[in-house]
């Protein structure tokens, strides 16, 4: 067992270096990464990792950070990668971040002070309950803080300087991967797995100190095209199939009550239209379909295809099509096949002190494409809280829980082996 006290403020120290560079990515950019700023970040994690001794750090042309901490144990351990994105969303602005620390928190609402009408209020944030005595991490109100994610950068980067400075603690090569444009869904999409040589990986990017999330919605695109049959308005009596009211129809009778984003939770999924576009001869709509397995994917596609071919009955000289395009599956479906990936991340957040809770992610990450990469990556807490917002925030004690979860869980994959 590790003291605690170990690790006592250099996160902390290290997370707010970082959260003042201004790295959000941008989705209506080609380029990778996206916002050269990312590079401002990347270049400083490089040097701080070189400088601390880890092996071949460096930032590459795509703004991917690499570095190696080299194993220090006779057994043959598998390679570990720990991961993290430097991005920031697009959602919120994450220029001249100036974070604030209420110190020692008694509980109450926190009102951020560039902004009075910023207020994170203890009602709306039931996290904040578990946080009395602790050091929280917010905005002054007119940003987001960046926690997402660059409280996972600090924790991985703690954990690289313990072990390098610890070296009587034993482990296999641990990887380092820090990702650009994750926010915009492009993490990935650059990395060279092949020069990473993981065997495993994590990404130290979920919410709540303990947990870790092994799953995620399995998701397809969907988009249905309408071809109507268009005449001059003035002589369209019996004889005009107008594609827009054929769209219209189709959104129309989409289930009320079910299977829609606003009404579901938990492990349901859902058939969410995203764009709608057409003129009288030809529309076009998009939708998203997700669930947690091809099962409920594969019924929600049906549905949808039951409804346009009932709509189509009043449009008998119309015609659609319909295309389904795979986007990310449920990582469950490769992490299955490495139960110890999540029994030695269950083992390390216990050993940090804390009761490990599994979860699943109503949405997708980059582990999920990872994983099916062939890197299989579940997700584990940076204690991040109220993400994509000015009312981000983020503890200090959680962040010093992530570094030792990161340090057990490098142990523990060498004690095993
Ligand atoms: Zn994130």
């Amino acid at each position: 067992m590790i003291s605690p006290s170990t690790f006592k403020h250099s996160v902390t120290e290290r997370f707010l270096r970082y959260v003042v560079i201004d790295t959000q990515s941008d989705p209506s950019s080609p380029t990778c990464p996206s916002t050269p700023k990312q590079k401002d970040l990347g270049r400083v994690l490089a040097a701080e990792l070189k400088e601390m001794g880890a092996v071949d750090a460096h930032l590459d042309e795509h703004g991917y950070v690499y570095a190696t901490i080299p194993a220090n144990t006779t057994k043959k351990v598998p390679v570990i990668c720990f991961c993290s994105h430097m991005d920031t969303s697009p959602d919120c602005t994450g220029r001249n971040v100036k974070p604030q620390i209420v110190r020692n928190y008694r509980g109450g609402d926190i009102v951020l002070p560039a902004d009075p009408a910023q207020v994170i209020r203890a009602a709306e944030h039931p996290a904040l309950a578990d946080q009395i005595g602790n050091d929280i991490i917010t905005t002054d109100g007119t940003t987001l803080l960046g926690a997402d994610n660059k409280a996972g950068l600090a924790e991985i980067m703690d954990a690289a300087q313990f072990f390098i400075q610890n070296p009587q603690l034993k482990h296999g090569t641990i990887k380092i991967l820090f990702t650009p444009d994750e926010e915009i869904g492009r993490g990935v999409d650059k990395v060279d797995l092949k020069k990473l040589g993981a065997e495993f990986a994590y990404t130290i990017d979920g919410e709540t100190a303990g947990h870790i999330e092994d799953e995620t919605f399995s998701a397809d695109g969907a988009t249905i095209t309408i071809e109507g049959v268009s005449t001059h308005p003035g002589f369209a009596k019996g004889k005009m199939e107008h594609a827009i009211k054929i769209a219209a129809a189709i959104v129309d009778r989409l289930p009320k009550d079910t299977c829609s984003p606003e009404t579901t939770e938990g492990k349901q999924g859902f058939l969410h239209p995203i764009a709608i576009s057409g003129a009288l001869e030809q529309a076009t709509l998009g939708f998203i379909v997700r669930d947690f397995t091809d099962d409920g994917l594969k019924q929600k596609e049906e549905l949808l295809e039951a409804i346009v071919k009932d709509v189509m009955k009043d449009y008998p000289r119309s015609t659609y099509r319909m295309e389904i395009r795979e986007q990310y599956r449920n990582m469950k479906q490769v992490i299955d096949r490495h139960p110890e990936t999540v029994d030695y991340a269950v083992e390390a957040i216990r050993r940090s002190g804390l009761e490990p809770v599994r979860g699943s992610i109503r949405g997708g990450t980059d582990g999920s494409r990872l994983s099916f990469m062939g890197l299989p990556c579940p997700n584990v807490f940076a204690g991040e809280h109220a993400f994509h917002s000015r009312l981000e925030w983020v503890s200090a004690q959680d962040m010093e829980k992530a570094v030792q979860t990161i340090v057990h869980l490098a142990m523990i994959w060498e004690e095993r082996a």
